[in-house]
């Protein structure tokens, strides 16, 4: 469904991805683990052509999208939800609208559809009746729910998530992280979710890739992961890695 060959990324001459090839089957969830700095959002923005790569392919669903012009890759998009580092909500808008709006733009339904899959999708991530509310009025745990509410509201192919419980408690992290879970199951969707969560990430993972540095060092199941014999993921999943990389740059 998704995959990368040769991918690099510099900013202004910073290498920031070395030769990432990745494959992440359909209906699969790809866990991509790593420390703060080392390439994870911006491997997403690749996926998602938000970004594109200084040299290699991105594949998507059969489609290279790293040439593809703009209207083109809205097309591919369509098929895509992402759910934001820091849940991404438009703040002037009621919890309904947010969740309304990748439908208002990416298909024709009527009023009353829209309306209809708000409502379905609000039920689904444990919000039902929470239309008129504004995200201010919201704590950070619903806010992701919302956000995870608009990506799956358009029903996509591939759902993408960049730090989905970052900044959750404990308890309202292992709900996130059943509702990745159960949008998987219901909805069949592939998933990339981005993490430095460790048990975030065993409790959703497929499988899992570790970059360190802007390059994929080690990738597996959840065993292999658990089993690596390089030094570096050991410390990165039992906690003990330095967690910010960037000053070394
Ligand atoms: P992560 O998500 O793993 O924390 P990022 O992908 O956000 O890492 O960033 C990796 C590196 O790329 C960081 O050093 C960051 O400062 C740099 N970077 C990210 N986006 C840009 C950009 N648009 N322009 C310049 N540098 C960037
Ligand atoms: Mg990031």
């Amino acid at each position: 469904m998704i995959k990368l060959e040769h991918v690099n990324m510099s900013f202004r001459g910073n290498q920031i991805l070395a030769d990432i090839n990745l494959e992440i089957a359909e209906g699969e969830t790809m866990v991509i683990i790593g420390p703060s700095g080392s390439g994870k959002s911006t491997l997403l923005r690749l996926m998602i052509g938000l970004l594109k790569p200084s040299s290699g392919q991105i594949w998507v669903n059969g489609r290279e999208i790293s040439g593809l012009p703009e209207d083109a890759l809205n097309e591919v998009r369509k098929n895509m939800g992402m759910v934001f580092q820091y849940s991404a909500l438009f703040d002037s808008m009621t919890v309904g609208e947010n969740v309304a709006f990748g439908l208002r733009q990416h298909t024709d339904k009527s009023e009353q559809e829209i309306a209809d899959t708000v409502e379905q999708m609000l039920t689904m991530v444990g919000l039902a009746g929470q239309q008129n509310v504004m995200p201010g009025e919201l704590s950070g745990g619903m806010k992701k729910r919302v956000s995870l509410a608009r990506a799956i509201a358009i029903n996509p192919a591939i759902v993408l998530y960049d730090e989905p419980t970052a900044g959750l408690d404990p308890i309202m992290s292992s709900v996130i992280d059943r509702l990745i879970n159960d949008t998987k199951k219901m909805l069949k969707v592939t998933s990339v979710v981005v993490t430095h969560d460790m048990p975030s990430a065993f409790n959703v993972a497929d499988r899992i890739a570790m970059i360190y540095d802007g390059s994929i060092i080690e990738q597996g199941t959840v065993d292999d992961i658990r089993r690596s014999d390089n030094p570096i993921v050991q410390q990165f999943i039992h906690g003990l890695l330095q967690p910010d990389i960037r000053e070394r740059r």
